[in-house]
């Protein structure tokens, strides 16, 4: 109707809009070079084991090496990537390097894949990991998937029955950022995931006596406990919260009081001086 019609001229000429809807359209030019050019890399963060300390394996988390803008952090193009269809062949570069770097490691570290829920509407998921995985000749027990809820939002059989397949090669399925947005402790019963990562802001609000945080942790904690699934503190930076996690149920961990994200270069000095010491929760 003309009401609408007024809306969108009015926000089109709104001051610095066209600025912005420039900007974008010269983003999404870029990003559509930046594969052919070679500007992405994986930096990789620790997943630790919190009660022995020990680095379990490592989150391959995407990067665009700008040109003129520097280091893009994935949250400012992995929606473009989604919106334009250029995810599929990100995402498929993606697994196939982050197999390939694992190879590299100690055959007992893992490598975890962050996937897009559009990797799950389009092309050959299951087909496209397990090529990844014979590419670089990783055994399939090393590969972690991590999906978010909003997967299991649109739920429907098509999407569990690719979860199941990619369970059934060996592949594990962990659920992230687990709390925030629609997730539900239903979700965790319905799909019989590997391991739930609880977002960094419970963590946060765990250490700060913010009511519900810690309860939260608990809860979840212990429907995993009892369902054999692993349960991820996302987002630990200090001491305080490594102790709150670890007495709240966590088994595993990740954030920067452990270590940033680093590029792979970094990785294999990051793993040769890592000890107990550092990182002690005593
Ligand atoms: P995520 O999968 O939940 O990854 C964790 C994010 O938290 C990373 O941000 C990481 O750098 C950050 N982080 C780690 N430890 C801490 C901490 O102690 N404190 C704080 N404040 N942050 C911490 P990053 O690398 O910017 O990635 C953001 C999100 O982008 C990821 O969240 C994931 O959803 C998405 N993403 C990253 N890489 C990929 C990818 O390869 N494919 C897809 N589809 N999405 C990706
Ligand atoms: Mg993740
Ligand atoms: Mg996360
Ligand atoms: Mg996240």
């Amino acid at each position: 109707g003309a009401k609408r019609d007024d809306d969108i001229r009015f926000r089109f000429f709104e001051p610095g809009m066209q600025a912005r809807v420039q900007e974008r359209r010269q983003l999404v030019a870029d990003l559509h070079l930046a594969l052919d050019r070679g500007e992405f890399e994986l930096h990789y963060q620790p997943l630790v084991e919190l009660v022995q300390n020990r680095i379990i394996g490592f989150e391959a988390l995407v990067r665009w090496r700008h040109p003129v803008r520097g280091l893009v952090p994935p949250d400012a193009f992995i929606p473009l990537a989604e919106e334009t269809g250029l995810i599929e062949p990100l995402g498929k570069w993606i697994l196939f390097k982050a197999c390939n770097d694992a190879i590299a490691w100690p055959p007992d570290i893992k490598v975890a894949v962050n996937l897009s829920v559009v990797q799950f509407a389009k092309g050959d998921l299951p087909g496209t990991v397990a090529a990844a995985l014979a590419g670089a000749g990783l055994m399939p027990r090393r590969l972690e998937l991590e999906i978010t809820e909003s997967l299991l939002l649109h739920e429907n059989e098509a999407t569990l029955a690719t979860l199941r397949k990619l369970r059934e090669h060996g592949v594990s399925i962990s659920m992230d950022d687990f709390g925030i947005g629609y997730s539900s402790l239903s979700y965790i019963a319905k799909f019989p995931f590997d391991k739930v990562k609880i977002d960094r802001s419970f963590v946060a609000a765990a250490s700060s006596q913010r009511r519900g945080g810690a309860a939260i942790i608990r809860a979840v904690a212990e429907l995993c406990g009892s369902l054999g699934i692993t349960t991820t503190a996302e987002g630990i930076e200090t001491l305080d919260q490594l102790q709150q996690v670890v007495s709240l149920g966590c088994s595993e961990g990740q954030g920067y009081f452990f270590a940033p994200p680093r590029p792979l270069a970094d990785i294999a000095a990051l793993f040769n001086s890592w000890s107990q010491s550092d990182h002690s929760m005593h």
